[in-house]
Formats: structure tokens, C-alpha cells, sequence
């Protein structure tokens, strides 16, 4: 692939760092131990700063202020209506720095200048927006109840939530978790994940500018072993909501379980497939291919990492995939050629290239790309696997690169068997024209989301989460609002009953 070297001479003048401190309480303080920890340029391997270090006294302050946000303050009482201003507000404050925002997320996580700007972060702010609409919208129903009784159901905020944040999409992320919570009158303690700390901060500034209460939005940044389980088991927080990886949500889930039960969603890893048939159209099938697993530099938990081609188009698909990989440009994510920034850090990059390494040795073949790039940053040559079986690693396991295991298929049931041979269940795509196709494909795959020629298909009022080890509970849509709300029933005597 085509490599733009330049670190340095970055068209885009870089951001300055104003946040670095935890948010707790609406100020930004230290940590109580005094500790920091660095952030690190995935185009360089430089720190780009020291942030606070929070752990379990830091997410112990922040609970009780959101504890008390909650139990005493006004964001849970106030109306649907004055929430959803204030988010609306908090929308358009987001759109007047997106350029900023964009930029901290280029530095921090290796994501794409001129995408953050363009989609990323308008996107939270409509994300905000969306949610803001649905405030004044909750309401329960009104029940006839079989008795003599009468009852309704009210539907009301879960009450102080704990959101643990991954790096791969610092901003989406934060608002996909924090935005339903928000409309539906929680408080919440949001930790970001270690590599990519710097936005969150922003947004929590941003939101108490906006007019969020104090306590109701806290900030710890911090490491997942220390401030990420003080939240996973902390006594007081109602809800644990989590995207990561599966390995720690099922850490989550038991720090759950032996503290006090709270609520936990987990949107985990995947390996989604996505079945290309004979009667595609094979340049815009290789394409879709592409797009599915270099987007975002394959750190996407629904990156079409499995690419299943029926054998009368295969070897046209293969060579087709070939000159389109080596035309990929992978570069500075501030450089508008680059369609590829770096990984997110040393451990991921030392993580994809093992694995790369270990295709080889199981005996798959390297049909392109394969090989680090540049001697300073952590950017990958776009990978693309053939004569990849079934049981190898590279086809069972979440790489979370642009690593691609490309496989054939005879039959639709042959595409569909080896499509669920996988303990994941986030995404799947399929190309085809015959609608029949398309509908016995989408209704056999055991997955949260079915593509039909696209990829990607995200919008905001569309939800999107896990079948099997992929996890449970929703992102986007009303369905990720109403994991933040809980029914209750009100139940009275009718006039005149024997009560
Ligand atoms: P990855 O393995 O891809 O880096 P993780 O699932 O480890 O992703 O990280 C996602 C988020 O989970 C991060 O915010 C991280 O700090 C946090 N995390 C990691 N380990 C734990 C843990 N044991 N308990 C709670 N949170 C954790």
C-alpha cells in the first residue's frame, strides 16, 4: 500500500491539551493519589501528555456526586423537555468545536482528521439531538387490570450508571453510552479507556457549559484493572455499561454479580462475515470487502473480518481485492490522501503483527500486505489472507486490524453454516441481488445486525449490539434508551371495589 510518511509536517495545526484532570462534581481535580499516567501519539509513539490517574477513591468521589445528583438533584426531576434543551444545547456546543474534538481524536487514537470532522462528531451531536427529542417521550401505559384494580406503569431512570469506554471510537462511544443515559434523567460516571482519554474530558467541560448539572456527568480517566473494576463492583452504582472486549466483559459481569447485581450491557468483540455471491457486481463487492475490514483501521468490533466468496466469481474477486488493497493509503490520519491511520498503540500493533505471523505459519496464504510500515508510529500494511481454513486462529479470532481471512463457498447453506461457525454474533453483510437470497441469509445468521449491500449500514435510530459472546443490551435507538430506564407499576383499587 501507498505510505505517506509525515509525522511532522502535519497540514492541520495540532490541538493544545486543556484537559487533563478527572471531571467529578463539575471541576476538574487530581486524582487523590496524586498519580498520572501518559498518552501516547500513535503516529509517533510520543506522549502527547500526563493525564490524572484515577482508581477506586477517585470512582468513590465521583459516585457519591452522582449519587447525590441523582437522590437530591435536579436532572432526574426536572422535565423531559428542559433535559432535551440542554442537550440540544450541549449538541450545538459540540458542532462549534468539531475540529478541535476531531483533532484530539487523531492525536490520541490514530483516527482520521477529516472523518472525525465530517461524521464522527457531528454524528454525537445528532446523537444528542436524537436523544434530546426522546426526553419528553417516556412515558409508561395505563393497565386494565384483570381485578378490580387499576394500575399504570411509570417508566423511570435506572438511576447512576457507570460506563466503561473503549479506544477505538473515544467520541461515538462516549455518546452512544452517555446520551440515552442522559435523556433518561441518569447520573453517570464514564470511564474512557487509557489510550484515549483526551476527548472525554473535552465533552465533559463542554457539558457542564451546556448546563448538565453538577454530578450528573463525571470523568475518570484511569486504567481498567483499577478504575475500570471500582466501577464494575462498586456498591452504589445501579448500571454497569460496557463495550470492550469479551474477555473483560465477562470480568464485568462477575464484579457485577458478587457486588450488588447491578444491570450490565455489554457490547463485546466479533468476527463478522460477510457473504458475496455469484451474482454480485464483483468491483463494488471488492470494495465493500475493503472498506469492511481497513475502516477505522479494522479497529471496529463489526469489521467484516471473515470475507466468504461463492467460487464462480472467486479468483476475479481475489485479483480485483489485490489492486484495490495496493491503491489503500495508509499515512498520517491528518494527511486528506490517507485512508489508513496508525493502530492505536505499541500492544495492539505488536498484537496484529502475531497474529499476522501466525496465519503464516498455520498455512494461509499472504495474498497482500503482511508487513509494519515506516520506522516510527504503529501503521499496518491493509492484510488480506487466502487458503484460510475454518478452525485457524486468524479465522476464529478477533484481530481488531486490517487483517482480512478471505474463504470460498459453494452453496447458500454452506455460506450460512460456516458464516455462524463462530462464538461472535455482532454483524454480518451479504451481497447478492436475489432478494430470496438476501432473506433466507438474513434470517439463518445468528448476529445483531445484517447488512444487505452495504456495510457499516450504522444510523442513529437503528440499534445495534450482540447475538452469543458478542454481548447483550443495545447501542442507538430507543432500545438503548430503555436500558437506561426501569417499569414500575402502580396499582390501585377502582371506585367502589371490594378493597
Ligand atoms: P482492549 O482489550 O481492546 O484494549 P478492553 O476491553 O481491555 O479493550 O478495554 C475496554 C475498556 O475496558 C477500557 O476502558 C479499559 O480500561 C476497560 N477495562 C479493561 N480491563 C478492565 C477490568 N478488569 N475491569 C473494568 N474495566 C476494564
Amino acid at each position: 500500500a501507498d505510505h505517506i510518511n509525515g509525522n511532522s509536517d502535519s497540514p492541520v495545526k495540532l490541538p493544545t491539551i486543556k484537559f487533563t484532570r478527572l471531571f467529578i462534581n463539575g471541576e476538574f481535580v487530581d486524582s487523590v493519589s496524586g498519580k498520572t499516567f501518559e498518552t501516547i501519539d500513535p503516529r509517533t509513539g510520543g506522549v502527547i501528555a500526563r493525564v490524572a490517574e484515577g482508581d477506586k477513591e477517585d470512582v468513590d468521589l465521583a459516585v457519591r456526586a452522582a449519587r447525590q445528583a441523582f437522590d437530591d438533584g435536579p436532572w432526574p426531576r426536572m422535565s423531559g423537555a428542559a433535559r432535551g434543551r440542554i442537550m440540544m444545547k450541549y449538541a450545538d456546543l459540540i458542532d462549534e468545536h468539531k475540529e478541535e474534538l476531531a483533532a484530539l481524536d487523531a492525536i490520541d487514537a490514530g483516527k482520521l482528521f477529516n472523518q472525525g470532522k465530517a461524521l464522527d462528531i457531528p454524528g454525537v451531536a445528532n446523537l444528542l439531538r436524537y436523544y434530546a427529542g426522546a426526553a419528553d417521550k417516556i412515558h409508561g401505559e395505563t393497565l386494565k387490570m384483570s381485578r378490580e384494580l387499576q394500575g399504570y406503569t411509570l417508566r423511570e431512570p435506572i438511576g447512576v450508571s457507570g460506563h466503561i469506554i473503549p479506544w477505538n471510537f473515544p467520541s461515538s462511544m462516549f455518546f452512544m453510552m452517555s446520551a440515552p443515559a442522559l435523556a433518561a434523567g441518569c447520573t453517570m460516571i464514564v470511564k474512557p479507556a487509557e489510550q484515549t482519554p483526551l476527548s472525554a474530558l473535552f465533552y465533559a467541560d463542554l457539558a457542564y457549559k451546556a448546563g448538565v448539572p453538577a454530578g450528573v456527568l463525571n470523568v475518570i480517566t484511569g486504567y481498567g484493572p483499577t478504575a475500570g473494576a471500582a466501577i464494575a463492583s462498586h456498591m452504589d452504582i445501579d448500571k454497569v455499561c460496557f463495550t470492550g472486549s469479551t474477555e473483560v466483559g465477562r470480568k464485568i459481569m462477575q464484579a457485577a454479580a458478587t457486588s450488588n447485581l447491578k444491570q450490565v450491557s455489554l457490547e463485546l468483540g466479533g468476527k463478522s462475515p460477510l457473504l458475496i455471491f455469484d451474482d454480485a457486481d464483483v468491483d463494488k463487492a471488492a470494495d465493500l470487502a475493503l472498506l469492511g475490514i481497513l475502516y477505522n483501521k479494522g479497529e471496529i468490533c463489526v469489521a467484516s473480518s471473515r470475507v466468504f466468496v461463492q467460487e464462480g466469481i472467486y479468483d476475479e474477486f481475489v485479483k480485483k481485492l489485490k489492486e484495490k488493497a495496493k491503491d489503500w493509503v495508509v499515512g498520517d490520519p491528518f494527511d486528506p490522501r490517507s485512508r489508513q491511520g496508525p493502530q492505536v498503540d505499541k500492544q495492539q500493533f505488536d498484537k496484529i503483527l502475531s497474529y499476522i505471523e501466525h496465519g503464516k505459519r498455520e498455512g494461509a496464504t499472504l495474498l497482500t500486505g503482511g508487513k509494519p510500515i515506516g520506522k516510527t508510529g504503529y501503521f499496518i500494511e491493509p492484510t488480506v489472507f487466502t487458503d484460510v481454513k475454518e478452525e485457524m486462529m486468524i479465522a476464529t479470532d478477533e484481530i481488531f486490524g486490517p487483517v482480512m481471512s478471505l474463504m470460498k463457498f459453494e452453496t447458500i447453506e454452506e455460506a450460512i453454516k460456516k458464516a455462524n461457525n463462530t462464538k461472535y454474533g455482532l454483524a454480518a453483510g451479504i451481497v447478492t441481488k436475489n432478494l430470496d437470497v438476501a432473506n433466507t441469509v438474513s434470517r439463518s445468521i445468528r448476529a445483531g445486525t445484517i447488512w444487505i449491500n452495504c456495510y457499516f449500514g450504522f444510523d442513529r435510530d437503528c440499534s445495534y449490539g450482540g447475538y452469543k459472546m458478542s454481548g447483550f443490551g443495545r447501542h442507538l435507538g430507543l432500545e438503548a434508551l430503555h436500558k437506561f430506564l426501569q417499569v414500575k407499576s402502580v396499582v390501585t383499587p377502582i371506585y367502589n371495589s371490594p378493597w
